[in-house]
């Protein structure tokens, strides 16, 4: 284990914003977390966790140590005829563990497939796609008390799992590393098409009988087709989380914006996608120097190459203040902001 000084992040983050870490190390099991955390030379030292870097922008160096987590390992904890319960290291790539998965044809994370990132940062957003969230399979992780060194386990009614959010993404964010979670998945699967974009693309794959793996091909051609690859163009996926507005908000909005789009949630809100309200104030496909509005996806911003993150963020802050000024509606961002 060694701890790099003035490590350029550049390629731990998919915006690829070239700031450097005072400290930067790569910890491959819990003994090598736990030692790094007793380290008396970093023990004064402001701390952050690193997976996969695809849902943060550094707006700045950042003056203390990153933890990148890269504890593996897949083991089936137990199974019957019906489901099998899943362990999986936090470091494990999300989605090589999707297909692993589906290889072994354990159903249940499908619809979650081609989404960047690690096993471990899985829980802290509840990252969600096509109808389904990591909550729907979730048993409970591991977390290393950062505050201890303790282990603590978390089921799920300890989670306070929420649309795109968690309780390690708000009350207890920084205070806990996640090492392992824990999945309970189907062997005998009901899938969920609901999603019409998948539908159709089973469709004119001609498949006529379901199966994970042809979910999971029907998600990533939506997905590649729609989105950004940050390896080719950087940015961190959807910037923002769709709104939702109460009932007579929306009926007034209704009424200005007869074309506006809208979804019903499990209350009497209703969710606008904040992509809508984007585009409508004409900010998609906007440029400024090397970082802008994606021309396709008007929920992602791109860092064209060279871009600063605070650039980024104050981008974002001015399509938040016009869609407040427009709309009397805050939206808010699902990006990690360091
Ligand atoms: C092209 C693209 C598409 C995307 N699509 C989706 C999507 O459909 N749905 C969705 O929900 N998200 C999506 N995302 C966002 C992102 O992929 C997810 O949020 C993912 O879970 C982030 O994983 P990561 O390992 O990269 O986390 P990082 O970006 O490294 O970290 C994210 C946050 O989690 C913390 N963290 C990371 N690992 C740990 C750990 N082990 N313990 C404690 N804290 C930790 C970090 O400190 C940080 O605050 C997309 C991103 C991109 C670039």
């Amino acid at each position: 284990m060694e701890v790099k000084e003035n490590h350029l992040l550049k390629e731990y983050n998919t915006f690829k914003i070239e700031v450097k870490a005072k400290y930067f190390v790569e910890v491959n099991d819990i003994d090598e977390l736990k030692n790094i955390l007793l380290d008396k030379k970093y023990s004064s030292q402001k701390k952050m966790i690193l997976g996969g870097g695809s849902n943060i922008l550094f707006t700045q160096d950042f003056d203390g140590l990153i933890i990148k987590i890269n504890l593996l390992g897949i083991n089936i904890f137990s199974q019957d005829e019906h489901n099998v319960t899943i362990k999986a290291g936090a470091g494990e790539n999300w989605h090589d563990f999707v297909l692993y998965c589906i290889y072994n044809n354990f159903s249940g994370l499908e619809n979650l497939s081609l989404i960047p990132g690690t096993v471990g940062a899985s829980p802290i957003q509840n990252i969600g796609a096509y109808g389904v969230e990591i909550k729907d399979v979730f048993v409970q992780l591991e977390a290393l008390d950062i505050s201890t060194g303790n282990i603590r386990i978390f089921d799920y009614g300890e989670c306070d799992f929420s649309y795109r959010g968690s309780i390690f993404k708000y009350e207890l964010k920084n205070k806990y590393i996640i090492v392992s979670v824990t999945y309970k998945l189907k062997k005998n699967p009901v899938f969920n098409v609901s999603y019409g974009a998948i539908r159709d693309t089973l469709d004119s794959m001609g498949i006529t009988e379901l199966s994970a793996k042809y979910i999971s091909d029907a998600v990533i051609s939506i997905r590649s087709s729609k989105l950004p690859d940050p390896k080719i163009l950087g940015n961190a996926g959807s910037f923002f989380k769709n709104p939702e507005v109460s009932q007579e908000h929306f009926i007034r909005l209704k009424a200005q914006y007869p074309n506006i789009v809208s979804y019903k949630t499990n209350t009497s809100n209703i969710k606008i996608p904040a992509g809508w309200l984007i585009e409508a104030l004409g900010w998609k496909g906007k440029t400024f120097d090397n970082y802008g509005v994606h021309q396709y996806q008007a929920l992602v911003i791109v860092n064209y190459g060279g871009s600063n993150g605070s650039d980024i963020k104050n981008l974002a802050n001015d399509i938040i203040k016009s869609i407040f000024d427009k709309f009397e509606i805050n939206l808010e961002i699902e990006v990690n902001i360091i």
